[in-house]
């Protein structure tokens, strides 16, 4: 089957593992997103890292000589109170369990961010690297009183810098989880969320006219592919040439690194 790329709008592009690595730039990823502009290809630089901000991304990406704005980045996070926004008025008391980059997007969409006691219509989780039993038991008590629950993702792990795992926001979730035996609406990746909020923001272009380009079969790929996009699959992050070639479904794409994206879809 052949993919007609001189149709596509708009690309959801991963960070760590295709445009970076550690604090590397990925060779080639500058030039993609240079040439993404000049022709007009809509983009937005994705991750499903809840606890930084878009600004926090796009300095460390300037420090490594790959130019973005704040605008070109879309975190969980913002994915995540996207989700509630779409749902709550602004002024509405949601709970963080989360980091910064959290709560700064919570407050930047009109929500009120609560602490202590007070009631809240939603609880909104991530990473948190100072979780405790305290902030357990707000959450908990918060959503057995009818608070809805969302995460913005799942990640059991995280990778550091130095090659190390380090536990990620699916652990906090899930200790939420078991204690109220609520299930929450995860909105990052592989969930369609954070690329139905991705399309929304490049335009509100459908997904047929979008790809997500990532460097993991798991999430990029088949949370692309759910959520009705394309996929081009990268082989400068997580996943080996022949893991790649035992997807099954394969991605609509499986390239090297963005630059051979690049000639993919501008063919010389
Ligand atoms: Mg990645």
């Amino acid at each position: 089957m052949s993919v007609d790329w001189s149709s596509l709008k708009g690309v959801l592009i991963d960070l760590d593992g295709v445009v970076y690595t550690g604090r590397e730039p990925i060779p080639g990823a500058a030039r993609f997103l240079g040439e993404a502009r000049r022709r007009g290809l809509k983009f937005l630089l994705v991750t499903n890292n809840s606890t930084t901000s878009p600004e926090h991304v796009a300095e460390r990406l300037g420090g490594m000589h790959v130019d973005v704005q704040p605008s070109e980045i879309l975190t969980s996070a913002q994915a995540a109170v996207g989700y509630v926004r779409r749902r709550a008025q602004p002024g509405t008391h949601v709970r963080v369990v989360g980091e910064a980059g959290l709560r700064q997007a919570a407050e930047e969409e009109g929500l009120v961010v609560v602490d202590g006691d007070a009631s809240a219509e939603w609880v909104i989780a991530g990473l948190d690297r100072a979780f405790n039993y305290e902030k357990l038991a707000a959450a908990t008590r918060a959503i057995l009183g009818g608070a809805h629950f969302v995460a913005t993702n799942a990640d059991a792990l995280l990778p550091v810098e130095g090659g190390q795992m380090v536990p990620g926001a699916g652990t906090m979730i899930a200790a939420i989880k078991t204690a109220t035996a609520v299930e929450p609406v995860v909105v990052g990746k592989p969930e369609p969320g954070l690329f139905e909020h991705g399309l929304q923001r490049m335009g509100g272009l459908a997904p047929d006219q979008a790809a997500m380009i990532g460097d993991r079969l798991d999430t990029d790929v088949d949370g692309g592919r759910r959520a009705g996009l394309r996929t081009i699959l990268v082989l400068t992050g997580v996943t080996t040439r022949a893991e790649a070639a035992e997807a099954n479904p394969p991605p609509d794409a499986t390239l090297p690194d963005l630059a051979s994206v690049t000639d993919l879809l501008w063919p010389k």
